[in-house]
């Protein structure tokens, strides 16, 4: 850690105060003091992870599905939720611990989160696709068995249909 003490890891170890509304072993989510609507939760691990990229994949998935089990209970109570946060350095993320910011919405509150879309022609978007889509990781335990899809020949339709039951009336 840097000299300059990190809020989030304070707020792990009880040096400040915050408003909790959910904890467990490896997470903590609390009200945003400032808020950018009524109701901001952040959510950020007890571990001072710098951003998603540095987390092992099942802590991974596990902050992000937190992330959308506190945003239904947040729709509960608001017309809709946004869901931010920011890894990298290119991004603007400036913290230094990991923080995803859960922000319930209600119609005309004039929050933006704009982009100007950028012109990216077919053929990049094509690699942009593969290279992306080959990146993706396995979970670390649970491994998916993905089929593999071939044009094997089966078994014919009438051999399938022998093979089920015979109906009596
Ligand atoms: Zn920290």
């Amino acid at each position: 850690m840097t000299d300059q003490p990190c809020p989030y890891c304070m707020i792990v170890q009880g040096q400040l105060p915050t408003n909790k509304i959910y904890e467990d072993s490896n997470f903590i989510a609390a009200l945003e003091i400032r808020p950018a609507n009524p109701g901001h939760v952040i959510l950020f691990p007890k571990e001072h992870f710098k951003s998603i990229l540095d987390m092992p994949a099942n802590l991974a998935e596990e902050f992000l599905g937190l992330s959308a089990r506190i945003a239904k209970s947040i729709s509960k109570v608001s017309e809709g939720v946004t869901i931010i946060h920011s890894s990298g350095e290119a991004t603007s993320n400036v913290l230094e611990h990991l923080v995803t910011n859960i922000i319930p919405r209600f119609s005309g509150d004039n929050l933006t989160f704009a982009w100007n879309p950028k012109q990216i022609d077919e053929e990049q978007m094509k690699k942009l696709a593969e290279s992306i889509s080959g990146a993706i990781e396995s979970p670390e335990e649970k491994t998916p068995e993905v089929k593999e899809i071939q044009d094997e020949e089966g078994p014919s339709y009438e051999e399938l249909e022998k093979q089920l039951p015979q109906r009596n009336s």
